[in-house]
């Protein structure tokens, strides 16, 4: 009996530790993101590129380091602190900023050969060239941008804590599995069916009678059933996220359907996203 309470205080204690390390990866997280977005300012000066590119590599080691803790790499929460951290990264290879950098060299050397005559006239037209890219970027001439506090541990603003408690909201009303597509019940853990042609929609059991009886009201069979043994090993789910109010869609295939119905209820890609779970047999 001690032993037991023993172990269960020791994996609270583990617990705690991942979840106070997840925090570190979001503060992380937060205060890289906007210096990733001083790559994406046409206004930004050389020293302002200088800034962050050498603090977000310095920020993705210490994320890489956060990683290896226990239980980190494996937190629900990881992947969305590191897609702040991915998308600095991203900046830091576009196009965009190879091109920042270019003009910001180009308007030093045009400053510098302004103030000293030695420029041979290759020069100039080369640096107007790269000067003329730049406008046509809409990169105009150099405005301060103010850097953002470098404080070690600024705390987790409102907006990403109040996203982090959404998405483990969500996530625990997931753990039952797919959510009913009869509008009047909505409950999660529904059931595969088959209308007897193809596939038919996710319903609770006790909501397949209703369904049928709807569909005799529109003049088809009531031929709704659940599908023999349910969906089988290996069968993969495929969330389409389509516009509500318009063209588009996007499909992300899931391998559980408690990850199916997380991505189709955080995944919002439109205004107006709704969504559709279908199952896609084992290849
Ligand atoms: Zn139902």
């Amino acid at each position: 009996m001690t032993s037991s309470l023993n172990e269960w205080r020791a994996h609270a204690r583990t617990a705690r530790e991942t979840d106070r390390q997840v925090r570190r990866l979001y503060h992380l997280a937060h205060r890289i993101a906007p210096i990733g977005r001083i790559l994406t300012n046409p206004n930004a000066t050389a020293d302002d590129i200088a800034y962050a590119t050498a603090r977000i590599p310095r920020a993705l080691a210490a994320a890489s380091r956060l990683l290896t803790r226990p239980g980190v790499a494996d937190h629900l929460e990881a992947p969305y602190a590191l897609s702040f951290l991915t998308t600095a990264e991203r900046a830091l290879t576009a196009p965009s900023t190879q091109l920042l950098k270019t003009a910001n060299t180009a308007r030093a050397a045009a400053a510098a050969a302004s103030a000293n005559s030695g420029w041979t006239r290759h020069e100039h037209v080369a640096s107007e060239a790269v000067l003329g890219l730049a406008a046509r970027w809409g990169l105009s001439p150099a405005a301060h941008i103010p850097h953002p506090t470098a404080d070690d541990q600024p705390p987790v603003p409102a907006y990403i804590a109040h996203e982090v408690a959404r998405r483990t909201e969500i996530r625990a009303r997931c753990t039952a599995g797919i959510r009913c597509t009869r509008t009047t019940c909505l409950a999660y853990g529904a059931v595969w069916t088959h209308n007897g042609t193809g596939q038919g929609p996710f319903l609770c059991p006790g909501c397949i009678p209703a369904a049928n009886a709807d569909r005799v009201a529109r003049r088809f069979a009531p031929t709704l059933q659940t599908v023999p043994g349910g969906v089988p090993a290996g069968a993969r789910y495929s969330v389409t996220l389509y516009n509500g109010s318009g063209p588009g869609r996007r499909t992300v295939t899931c391998e559980t359907p408690q990850e199916a119905q997380f991505t189709a209820e955080t995944v919002r890609p439109f205004n107006n996203t709704g969504y559709t779970i279908q199952i896609t047999p084992a290849q």
